[in-house]
């Protein structure tokens, strides 16, 4: 058992002038893996950290398992790091390594050799434990340093960006055994990258985090499709949602404008925008809903938008095609097209938008519009 409480959790690193994490309230249930991700210093390595008992906590609450542990030690919260630079002894084999941790706590032998050997063989490393850290790979070393902290078989293990400095096909591997891990171990996880597809592929939940605030908290498939504002939307996807900025027609809210683009918002949207007559909205569509017109016949598409083709970028399954809205450079666009289809740099193409995929987010707020 070992769930997380994280409560109005607030981090002031000395010196600095405003909040590394301004108040984050999570709750993190056990056997759950929970990735914390964002862009490059938004503040997940500190909230790892602040779990770890590796920084103070400024403010409000930690509590595993309904123990408040904010003074807790590290070693008295039962928790395993595993971290990027993988920290493995380096005059030490890879049992001495995996059994160290053992061995400061007094564990008696026997048990130390059956520990070690069970946890390298769930991870595949028995022909490697008598091998030393600069004779292996990076692969290899990272799985020592998961190995270490299976072994004390803790409450919870902490990852900080543990795959960033494997090269991407062992990433994408690595990701699976970590994922099978989960399975076979049943612990919480509370994982950290900066890399929203990893967080996607890897997580039950996940938390965006922007600025040191916490921007959602939810499954993969909802932040795709449900985003609570704009920047989970953008954040989320690849390549990214398309944004346009616009007003809502003073006389007529049933209509979208913005600078040379008209457009006419769907029956099932125009509720939620009732109040935004004369104000500014972003209205957001992903890169996978856009069709063509000339050849999707089946969906419920959003009235006809004239587009002129700008760039394409083939990948082989599919061709990211981007775009203006004709004669405006200020809305670049990209729609997913089946490589099957062929278009031209300058083409002019008549895209629709599935009506059911359409979202508009307060341009001051950027919070979503429901
Ligand atoms: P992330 O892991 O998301 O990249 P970090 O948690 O490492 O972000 O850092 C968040 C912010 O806190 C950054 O602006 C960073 O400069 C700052 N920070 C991190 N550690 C310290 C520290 N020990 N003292 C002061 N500021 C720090």
């Amino acid at each position: 058992m070992a769930n997380i409480s994280i409560k109005r959790i607030k981090k002031v690193y000395p010196n600095a002038e405003t909040a590394t994490i301004k108040d984050a309230n999570l709750e993190i249930k056990d056997k759950e893996f929970v990735v914390l991700v964002g862009p490059s210093g938004c503040g997940k390595s500190t909230l790892l950290r602040m779990v770890a008992g590796l920084e103070d906590i400024t403010d409000g609450d930690l509590e595993i398992d309904g123990v408040r542990v904010n003074e807790f030690s590290p070693k008295d919260r039962d928790i395993a790091m595993v971290f990027q630079n993988y920290a493995l002894y380096p005059h030490m084999t890879v049992f001495e390594n995996m059994a160290f941790g053992l061995k400061l706590r007094k564990t008696p032998k026997a048990e130390i050799k059956e520990k070690v050997e069970e946890a390298a063989r769930i991870l595949d490393i028995t022909h490697l434990l008598d091998r030393r850290p600069k004779d292996m790979s990076g692969g290899q070393r990272q799985r020592v340093a998961i190995g270490r902290s299976i072994v004390r078989d803790p409450k919870v293990f902490l990852f900080d960006e543990p795959l960033s400095n494997l090269d991407a096909a062992l990433r994408v591997q690595m990701r699976a055994e970590i994922k099978k891990l989960h399975r076979d171990l049943q612990a919480t996880i509370l994982y950290v990258t900066h890399d929203q597809i990893e967080a996607m592929t890897m997580g039950d939940r996940i938390v965006v985090l922007k600025d040191g605030n916490v921007m959602q908290f939810d499954t993969p498939m909802n932040l795709f499709n449900n985003p609570a504002n704009k920047f989970v939307a953008g954040f989320i996807g690849s390549p990214s949602m398309n944004f346009i900025e616009g007003k809502i027609d003073t006389e007529d809210e049933t209509v979208f404008k913005s600078k040379d683009f008209k457009f006419s918002v769907p029956a099932d949207l125009r509720p939620c925008l009732k109040s935004y007559a004369d104000k500014r909205v972003y209205f957001g569509f992903r890169p996978e809903y856009i069709y063509d017109k000339a050849i999707e016949k089946t969906k419920r598409l959003s009235q006809s938008m004239e587009i002129e083709v700008q760039a394409l970028e083939p990948i082989g399954s599919e061709t990211f095609v981007y775009f203006h809205f004709t004669g405006n450079p200020d809305h670049q666009c990209c729609f997913r097209s089946d490589s099957g289809f062929v278009y031209q740099i300058g083409q002019k193409v008549t895209i629709g938008v599935d009506i059911d995929r359409l979202r508009f987010f307060d341009a001051e707020t950027e919070q979503r519009i429901m």
